[in-house]
């Protein structure tokens, strides 16, 4: 760790590691009915990238449910880089959703993407999504601080660390603790894959932070193929969750469909992580505390 980091995030008071939290616990856990985020279980939320129609996501979330996943994600209000790409399908992608919720028992994570579409996708959420491109939109972030749902912060593709808590800071003083951070690549110079997974996050995160900390590796990788060896390295360095995108038929996917993963390539994924999974998380999981001096 950077020793230069040292104090420099007691500014960040609602989601640092300022030490022990009088009368609260050490970790954040977000909790969705049995499912606890930044407890011991390790979380994984699976879906396609944007729901599409009734039948893929419902076929989805079967498929995701029996594999392990307890999350289900799926975007019904979508940021496309293009003009001309599928924009998703708003309110109605919303009661797709919460039909496959009733049918399934999994909680939802979907996107949010201005602040006047807040009120009616908390209605049908379990959790707020903060995508990339808008961790530093202030105007979301501040009334996401009063929404009553838990947001899933994902890390801006070119944001520093400390921009990172910086936006979960400002959302926790809007009013709104039930944080998760999200790693989800970031860009570099390499073009091998659609971003860099910038694994280091995780503990950086974990030593500075009581936040829960989740890794995206599908958007990471950008590839389907390495998606699963992203995975198992989040286990490995001691994330709470996974974020990964699954379509029923990715070639026909309406977007990201190179990085999801088919039902069958979800499924190994998950029996892949049982033999890490099977290491107690307080083994798999660093905390360390933050050293004062030492070289650079
Ligand atoms: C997504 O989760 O589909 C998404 C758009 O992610 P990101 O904001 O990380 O690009
Ligand atoms: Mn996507």
């Amino acid at each position: 760790m950077n020793p230069k980091w040292n104090g420099q995030f007691s500014c960040f008071d609602l989601v640092a590691r300022t030490g022990d939290r009088i009368g609260q616990p050490v970790h954040t856990v977000v909790s969705l009915g049995d499912v606890g985020i930044g407890a011991d279980d390790f979380v994984v939320m699976a879906g396609p990238c944007a729901v599409e129609s009734e039948r893929q996501l419902l076929s989805t979330a079967e498929a995701v449910a029996e594999a392990g996943a307890r999350i289900l994600r799926g975007g019904a209000y979508k940021p496309r880089s293009s003009p001309y790409s599928f924009q998703g399908l708003g309110v109605e992608g919303l009661k797709i959703l919460r039909k496959a919720r009733e049918q399934t028992g999994l909680a939802i994570i979907t996107e949010v993407m201005s602040e006047e579409d807040v009120e009616v996708i908390a209605e049908y959420a379990d959790i707020m999504q903060v995508g990339t491109r808008s961790m530093e939109n202030y105007a979301l972030l501040e009334v996401l601080g009063s929404c009553g749902r838990p947001v899933l912060l994902k890390r801006g593709m070119t944001s520093t660390l400390e921009e990172f808590l910086c936006a979960a800071q400002i959302l926790a003083m809007a009013g709104n603790p039930q944080i998760i951070l999200c790693e989800r690549g970031i860009r570099t110079f390499e073009t091998a894959t659609r971003n860099t997974l910038d694994i280091a996050a995780v503990p950086v995160l974990k030593t500075v932070s009581h936040l829960p900390v989740i890794v995206d590796p599908s958007h990471a990788a950008g590839v389907r193929s390495i998606v699963p060896a992203l995975a198992r390295a989040a286990v490995a360095v001691g994330a709470d969750g996974l974020l990964i995108e699954v379509h029923p038929c990715p070639e026909k996917a309406l977007s990201d469909g190179n990085q999801s993963l088919n039902f069958t390539e979800f499924r190994d994924l998950m029996d892949d992580l049982q033999p890490y999974l099977a290491i107690p998380q307080e083994k798999r999981e660093f905390r360390p505390r933050l050293v004062v001096g030492g070289a650079d």
